[in-house]
């Protein structure tokens, strides 16, 4: 990874004095291509996220934190890449729980919405899991995307086991109108009311990648108490500061999304879409994808990453809404090792 003067200046004008020295990263993902089954892409997800990297096993990880962090220490929650068949689930799964065990980094299980409760149960506990993470693509395939809901995906029979153990559950929530869809706020509401001990993480602040994206979602969410959100992948400035003003500064989560964040790139909205505009040719052919577009030129030269991107919109949102130091801890740390400690404890007690 190539760190460039011009990087070198943003992260020294826009982040390194306002970023704690302790940070905590809700949202990673390891996983290694050796594990991988060779197979295609799944046609349900976005695809740029595969050309920026092809494997992140941990010590890429930890090695990125050392170039683009440097003057933080930095700790993981770490999960795989979506797995495609019962091999990947099986080889994936087991790389983040071996991970976990050896370096004492907490990680989330994937789980597949076909496996029973019983199932869900003995995978977290075999594997000290300290939660769940699932993707909308494992949804049923007769299921059009656009249809696809929350419970399609994470079951209620798995939402009691995670109730019942006091597990994180990290939700990235499906349909085309993201936080705002009627149905998502309904039932992220429902899982709150009927499942009070599951950590609820709502990632990327629900996608609400673009302002278009909020509708009334903030009015109804500032009357939850438990569900959090990770600002991961997710660089809205403006987003950030209504995400502030709703819920507070305890359940706002940092996390990054790694190894996306890697990638060079500067978000802007058009007419309410997400474009990543990237460096002409740095990503191959990008023709095919409407979320990505080239710049060539000066307009090139300054993009820098992502993560530096998201940072420095959460600052921008964090000094408006005149958040002190100690709010940027909370967010940045505290908050998550509190339900880090919470899910850990209770998979001890579990015997
Ligand atoms: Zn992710």
């Amino acid at each position: 990874m190539n760190v460039t003067d011009s990087d070198k200046n943003f992260y020294k004008t826009f982040i390194k004095d306002f970023l704690p020295k302790k940070i905590f990263d809700i949202h990673t993902h390891i996983w290694r291509k050796s594990d991988r089954s060779g197979k295609f892409q799944t046609e349900r997800t976005v695809s740029w996220p595969m050309l920026v990297a092809d494997e992140n096993p941990i010590e890429e990880l930890i090695k990125t934190y050392k170039i683009l962090l440097p003057d933080a220490e930095v700790t993981p929650l770490i999960f795989s890449n979506v797995p495609r068949d019962c091999d990947e689930f099986e080889k994936y799964n087991n790389y983040v729980s071996e991970v976990s065990q050896k370096r004492n980094i907490p990680g989330l299980i994937f789980s597949h919405p076909e496996w029973s409760a019983e199932t869900l149960e003995q995978k977290i506990i075999s594997g000290k899991f300290i939660g769940v993470k699932s993707y909308l693509s494992l949804s049923k395939p007769e299921i059009p995307v656009a249809d696809i809901t929350i419970f399609d995906f994470f079951p209620k029979h798995h939402l009691e086991v995670l109730d019942k153990l006091g597990m994180i559950m990290m939700l990235h929530i499906p349909r085309n109108l993201r936080l705002k869809d009627p149905v998502n706020l309904k039932q992220m509401l429902e899982i709150e009311k009927k499942y009070p001990n599951i950590k609820l993480i709502i990632a990327h602040v629900g996608r609400t990648y673009c302002k278009e994206d909020i509708g009334n979602a903030f009015d109804i969410l500032s009357e939850t108490k438990n569900m959090m959100f990770d600002f991961s992948a997710n660089c809205n400035s403006y987003v950030f500061e209504c995400l502030i003003k709703s819920i507070g500064t305890k359940r706002i989560l940092f996390g990054t999304d790694m190894p996306i964040l890697k990638m060079r790139t500067h978000r802007i909205c058009e007419s309410g879409k997400y474009i990543n505009l990237v460096p002409k040719g740095l990503y191959g052919d990008v023709s095919n994808d409407p979320n990505m577009r080239e710049v060539t030129g000066d307009e090139a030269e300054k993009i820098t990453f992502f993560l530096y991107e998201e940072l420095a919109a959460f600052f921008k949102a964090a000094l408006k809404c005149n958040l002190t130091k100690n709010d940027l801890e909370d967010i940045f740390y505290k908050n998550a090792i509190k339900i880090i400690n919470d899910a850990t404890v209770n998979l001890r007690k579990i015997k």
